[in-house]
């Protein structure tokens, strides 16, 4: 099946041949009890020894979450998936999963959602664990800094945040498996509607559900997907440390994720249009889209991206403008939303320098590329005359 049809059906209407009347829901309900009763003892003891299959206390396993966790493994082709109550949470679990009997250092790409080197930085590192970073882009670079840190797992996004850099996965995949490293993928910003890494050779895929599968805004939670050598262990891992994601909190994101496709598409083809009327804007001095012919990763982007897929995602820069101009910008919008999020049915304009690179230096920011000048701008469905009248009012 097409991953859009998956989208609307896997994980659903599950029959229980032990329910009375045997009736299957034609959505996934709301399962909120904490543990789970059998008229036999001996079938609990079975399912808790895990020679059965079945649910028994609510930190291992839930009806509502497995459903979502169906879904979220057919979408990004993968042997398992484990929901947990955040991205995060989600980096957390696989990062352990990675490095369990593997080398206690971790090569991350420089660009990275902020939070994850904090991560490395905050529990990691004082674990032990090494942190190492090289540009994703220049395969030399990361095949130098293989052989010099011998990292136990390799971390990179699909699409990189703010500035939209797509490294190449499938080299990178062959490099971490020639040096027996595990890879990890943040595929946040693109979404299995575009790549599914695990189908490029990725070991371990997390997503941030707060963002494009979830869609509306009201829901944080992340996933864990897994090939099939990391599976026992990120569900090991997951019984144990109990990140898990509520059950409402799971009906939300499978909800939202039914119609991921369909928004999807629409929020590409905004961007899209958004990211050209930015390019010829005065008031703007660079902009960074994923369709742009000039992109430095325009011949990865043209293997890896559907025709016509191209995110959602637009970064630019105002000319000449510092923190106050960027705030003044900021707060005349009207309709596009300012927050620190993506991924939402309505636009979303963001400032990396104080959210998601708040926790970076700002001369390693400006390194990186990321000036004081810099929005992230995130497209709705919205009719896209109507976002660009607004972004032209406040640049005016
Ligand atoms: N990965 C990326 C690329 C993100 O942008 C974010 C959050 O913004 C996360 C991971 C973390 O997700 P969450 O906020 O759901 O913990």
């Amino acid at each position: 099946m097409k991953i859009e049809t998956k989208a609307v059906h896997a994980g659903d209407r599950k029959r229980n041949p032990d329910a009375p009347g045997a009736f299957v829901p034609s959505s996934t309900p709301i399962y909120t009890a904490t543990t789970y009763l059998y008229e036999e003892t001996a079938k609990l003891d079975r399912i808790l020894g895990h020679e059965e299959q079945g649910f028994s206390y609510g930190r291992y396993d839930n009806p509502t979450r497995l459903a979502l966790e169906e879904l979220l493994r057919e979408l990004e082709c993968g042997a398992n998936a484990q929901l947990c109550s955040s991205g995060m949470a989600a980096v957390h679990l696989a990062l352990l999963a990675a490095l369990t009997d593997r080398r206690k250092s971790v090569l991350l790409a420089s660009a990275l959602y902020g939070s994850i080197p904090t991560l490395l930085h905050q529990v990691f590192e004082p674990l032990g664990v090494e942190a190492n970073f090289v540009d994703i882009c220049d395969l030399a670079a990361v095949e130098q800094k293989i052989a010099e840190t011998k990292p136990g797992c390799i971390v990179m996004e699909t699409i990189s945040n703010p500035l939209l850099r797509v490294g190449d996965i499938d080299a990178v995949a062959r490099l971490a498996r020639a040096a027996g490293a595990a890879l990890l993928v943040d595929n946040t910003f693109a979404s299995p509607l575009l790549v599914r890494p695990m189908e490029r050779g990725a070991h371990l895929v997390v997503e941030s559900l707060t963002k494009f599968l979830g869609g509306h805004g009201d829901v944080l939670g992340g996933v864990v997907v897994s090939d099939a050598a990391h599976a026992d262990v990120v569900r090991a891992l997951a019984r144990t440390l109990g990140p898990s994601l509520s059950p409402f909190e799971s009906f939300l994101a499978m909800r939202g994720i039914k119609t991921f496709a369909i928004r999807m598409e629409r929020q590409c083809s905004n961007a899209c249009r958004i990211a050209t009327w930015l390019g010829s804007h005065p008031r703007v001095s660079r902009v960074h889209y994923l369709a742009d012919p000039k992109h430095p990763d325009a011949a990865v982007i043209r293997r890896l991206l559907p025709e016509g897929l191209h995110g959602a995602l637009v970064a630019f820069e105002l000319k000449d403008a510092g923190k106050q101009d960027v705030f003044r910008f900021m707060d005349r919008l009207k309709l596009v939303v300012c927050g620190t999020s993506l991924g939402d049915v309505h636009s979303l304009m963001s400032y990396p320098a104080i959210s998601s690179h708040r926790e970076i230096a700002p001369k390693q920011r400006e390194r990186l590329g990321i000036t004081d000048g810099l929005v992230r701008f995130c497209a709705g469905i919205e009719a896209v005359d109507d976002i660009i009248a607004d972004l032209e009012q406040a640049l005016a």
